[in-house]
């Protein structure tokens, strides 16, 4: 029986030998170990992101997991068929599971959404970020140090959370070969002159400003962009409209002196045509985060800014939320939601970056 047995194991090295160096000899394709539930192939959702080289975040709160490549977003949910892939949505065949304490997909999954998706990206990749215009970017993480902004009922800084979505979505832009220009990193407080120093003396393409809502009405909750408008009139009503748009944006008690709170928002536009870019950014901003937020959209507006000498970039101010109200600011202060955010901003970003750069290689 000794001997049986041996041999039994010679073969099933022999066996495995054979196997494995028969991967090795196939470059590139990656063998994913897939489990049978019910009879149904599954594969882990780690090892598949990892062999197609796809970030992916699980939060177990919520049991979703949001996967991205590039400019691509797939949100998924554990126990649904349901798939929102770039925010349209897609049922597969079979639900997303969990085998032992692993998120598992149908095996089909790849076929279905990876390889449709990516086939189709190569084309609209054709035109890449490296090409586009949008080259820099200043992120403006509202308030900081001594200037909280405004703070939620549970405590909640506005200033934390501008910071640490700022830098996220530093992060996210960095991936894609923007350089960022950040007016601060850290939780110190940047005065609203030295603010627009910073991004007057960048020359960056975009201004992207991060902020947090509030309002004495604790039911308002979404998320809305602002967009720059050509500096307002010296007419009264112009001024007045200026000041309510400047309190409605920013209710923070630090800043809440309307003309205070009117520099800091307020922004030169010179070109008539950087109101229409800015509006056209506002716009992709809120699409993407319509699509890929559970979160109600509130809209985009118009916000007279502040004469500044020589800044005129297309300019957006985005309040994520509302800290005012308690289900939101439960959200916010979850970070894969803030996350989340950050990488509907960068969507909206790269997106309006992608078609600008569509449209001038058309037009040469
Ligand atoms: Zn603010």
């Amino acid at each position: 029986m000794q001997i049986k047995k041996s041999f039994i194991l010679i073969i099933g090295c022999w066996l495995l030998v054979s196997f494995l160096s028969g991967c090795a000899t196939t470059p590139g394709r990656a063998v994913l170990p897939t489990y049978n539930i019910d009879g149904v192939s599954y594969v882990s959702l780690a090892s598949l992101c990892k062999s197609e080289n796809i970030r992916w975040e699980y939060d177990t709160y919520t049991g979703r997991a949001y996967l991205n490549k590039g400019t691509h977003r797939i949100n998924l949910m554990v126990g649904q068929r349901l798939v929102l892939v770039d925010g349209m949505p897609q049922y597969l065949k079979h639900p997303v599971d969990i085998y032992q304490g692993a998120i598992v997909l149908p095996f089909r999954f790849k076929e279905q959404i990876l390889d449709v998706l990516f086939k189709n990206a190569y084309s609209e990749r054709g035109i890449n970020l490296s090409s586009a215009r949008i080259k820099k970017i200043v992120i403006d993480a509202g308030h900081g140090g001594r200037d909280p902004g405004t703070i939620g009922k549970k405590g909640l800084k506005e200033k934390d959370v501008n910071l640490d979505i700022a830098k996220r979505l530093a992060k996210l832009l960095r991936d894609d070969g923007i350089e960022v220009v950040m007016t601060r990193s850290t939780d110190d407080y940047i005065s609203l002159e030295r603010r627009v120093a910073i991004a007057n003396n960048s020359k960056a393409d975009l201004f992207v400003s991060i902020h947090a809502n509030a309002n004495r009405v604790r039911s308002l909750n979404g998320l809305e962009v602002y967009y720059i408008t050509p500096h307002a009139n010296d007419s009264k009503r112009a001024l007045q409209s200026a000041q309510n748009v400047a309190l409605n944006l920013d209710r923070s008690s630090f800043a809440y002196t309307p003309s205070l709170n009117l520099k800091a928002i307020l922004w030169d536009m010179k070109h008539t045509s950087n109101r229409a870019e800015s509006v056209k950014l506002a716009r992709n901003v809120c699409i993407s985060a319509g699509s890929s937020l559970d979160t109600k959209i509130i809209g985009i507006k118009g916000a007279p800014f502040y004469v500044l000498k020589g800044a005129h970039m297309p300019a957006v101010l985005i309040e994520v939320g509302f800290l005012s109200n308690y289900n939101e600011e439960r959200l916010i202060r979850n970070s894969f939601y803030r996350q989340q955010l950050a990488e509907s901003i960068e969507m909206g970003i790269t997106k309006y970056a992608r078609n600008l750069a569509l449209i001038e290689s058309a037009s040469r």
